[in-house]
């Protein structure tokens, strides 16, 4: 495992996985570069740690299942995102939810069914609008419906 900044004389507990599409910051262990941020929470600083996939896993490798976990919970979540990147509409509503639409006609039929709130197969993954999906969402090229405002496509 590699030696770094981080203390050893503790154990850490795997908090919040985040994939970024590029690389945004540094392992607070060891430097490297990160596009996949793990934080870890220190047990006697309960100081919150930002590690890339290899620290992560020496610093909490004393729990197994908690590793699995951590990647379960990152391989989902490196799906979910790799979808909504593909996403050809999505619509947001008045509560901050959104929703993605994959079909791959994305000219104005697609438009009116979310308007008209007809819903199909293509309609994927819902969730809150906020943090990193927000992020990945303001980032995308396709159009973003706001439910009950114009279009701001
Ligand atoms: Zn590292």
């Amino acid at each position: 495992m590699k030696i770094g900044n981080l203390r050893l004389d503790q154990r850490y507990t795997f908090k919040e996985f985040k994939a970024m599409g590029e690389v945004t910051t540094t392992c607070d262990n060891c430097g490297a570069l990160l596009k996949n941020l793990y934080t870890i929470e220190g047990e006697k600083d309960n100081a919150l740690y930002i590690v890339g996939s290899e620290c992560v896993e020496a610093y909490t490798l004393m729990n197994p299942l908690e590793y699995a976990e951590i990647k379960r919970t990152r391989a989902k979540h490196l799906r979910f995102v790799k979808e909504l990147r593909k996403a050809k509409v999505i619509l947001i509503n008045e509560h901050d939810n959104y929703w993605f639409y994959i079909s791959d006609n994305p000219e104005s039929p697609v438009i009116k069914k979310v308007l008209s709130g007809k819903w199909d197969s293509n309609w994927r993954g819902r969730g809150i609008y906020e943090g990193e999906i927000k992020d990945i969402i303001d980032g995308m090229n396709c159009p973003i419906v706001h439910e009950a405002k114009e279009c701001v496509a």
